[in-house]
């Protein structure tokens, strides 16, 4: 059995050390700073005797590409971004970039989305090589930029420029453990209502672009969109995130202004999602209002029973399959190259992004002990 051979591989201290490493490097987004990884990266890559190339489509945000093994058989890909989000600084227990152990858990920015992930999949190929087991593919490391805010200058460029060819992808986002192979897209717009500004003693003169504004508000917060409910996404969703209008209390507000958030279910355009809020704006009444795109991301979705997400599921001792409610760079492989690609690592979305931010010593050795299972036993998808 290469696959538990090489799952005994797995050195505990060493991986929460790569992630520890990894986490010491600023690399906030915005501004976009991943220079800072690029030379630990080349270090720890180098030390497993990859081929290591910089990729900057803008200056300043480099992503690391490394390939380890002769380049015959099958290309497995590894896409984790080496940016994180923002601070503040003073909701943390500890400084954010300064990687502390307390029980049992490794903190720091980026602990779980998503340098621990990375760190994991690094340890996979450490535990094959101390185990004296061969890798049957082609190792391709995307350790790339900008994932935080888009990927435009991350693996969308990377994808642009023609480098990314795989025949499977695992994205380490922080999973649970768990192996996902859908996730849903959103749409986010900003509504602007208009109306006709009166003295606000005779309201009824104007028209409130507040007044109707809620009443939009009303028809899309938490709206029904009648779209079936996806086995592992569940229902499309709207949030009506923010409401900015009016001048003054004793004036008849001639504007306001509406950000809504809408979740879309793999499949949905930006023009279904877009058609759909001005249905139900449309159906709560007549207003005078426009709407303004501010981003759109797609969803994306792997067949559950494609043969790969069973490599991955035995790699991973039987792990459940499961949906995200958010977008990765998982869309770009799914969508535009048709590249099989399931997200799985350690730790919980529910703690990226926040303070304190975190990942268990014992799930980033679980996921270690995955990653080299599947480095161990991967020879294609198709047999
Ligand atoms: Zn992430």
């Amino acid at each position: 059995m290469t696959g538990a051979a090489a799952m005994a591989g797995v050195n505990t201290d060493r991986v929460v050390r790569l992630a520890s490493e990894l986490i010491g490097c600023d690399t906030r987004n915005p501004p976009g700073g991943e220079q800072s990884v690029v030379e630990p990266l080349q270090d720890m890559l180098g030390a497993l005797g990859a081929r290591v190339e910089i990729v900057e489509p803008e200056a300043g945000r480099p992503s690391v590409l490394a390939t380890i093994g002769a380049g015959n058989g099958p290309t497995l890909m590894i896409n984790g971004h080496i940016d994180v989000v923002p601070v503040v600084e003073s909701e943390w227990s500890s400084p954010p970039f300064r990687p502390e152990v307390r029980n049992g858990r490794l903190y720091g920015r980026g602990a779980c989305d998503m340098k621990g992930g990375i760190a994991a999949a690094l340890e996979g190929v450490w535990a094959c090589r101390d185990a004296g087991v061969d890798i049957p593919a082609t190792l391709v490391f995307h350790l790339v930029a900008d994932e935080e805010t888009g990927g435009r200058f991350g693996t969308e460029a990377l994808m642009n420029a023609g480098l990314v060819h795989a025949d499977a992808a695992v994205v380490p986002e922080p999973s649970e453990l768990q192996v996902c192979v859908a996730e849903r897209g959103a749409l986010l717009v900003e509504v602007v209502v208009r109306g006709r500004a009166a003295h606000g003693s005779e309201p009824a003169v104007g028209r409130s672009a507040v007044a109707d504004a809620a009443k939009i508000t009303s028809a899309l917060h938490l709206a029904d969109f009648g779209v079936a409910a996806h086995p592992l996404l569940g229902s499309p969703t709207c949030n009506v995130g923010t409401i900015h209008g009016g001048t003054s209390a004793n004036i008849v507000a001639s504007e306001c202004r509406l950000r809504v958030d809408r979740r879309v279910l793999p499949g949905q355009t930006q023009n279904d999602a877009l058609r759909s809020l001005r249905e139900l704006i449309d159906g709560a009444g007549e207003f005078d209002y426009t709407i303004e795109i501010l981003a759109f991301v797609e969803g994306s979705e792997l067949d559950a029973g494609h043969p790969f997400v069973a490599d991955v599921q035995r790699a991973a001792s039987g792990a459940t399959i499961r949906g995200l409610s958010l977008a990765t760079d998982a869309r770009f492989l799914r969508n535009q190259l048709r590249i099989p690609t399931v997200v799985y690592g350690p730790g919980s979305m529910s703690v990226a992004h926040a303070a304190d931010e975190y990942v268990a010593i014992g799930e980033l050795a679980s996921a270690a002990r995955t990653f080299a299972a599947l480095f161990a036993s991967f020879t294609g998808c198709s047999r």
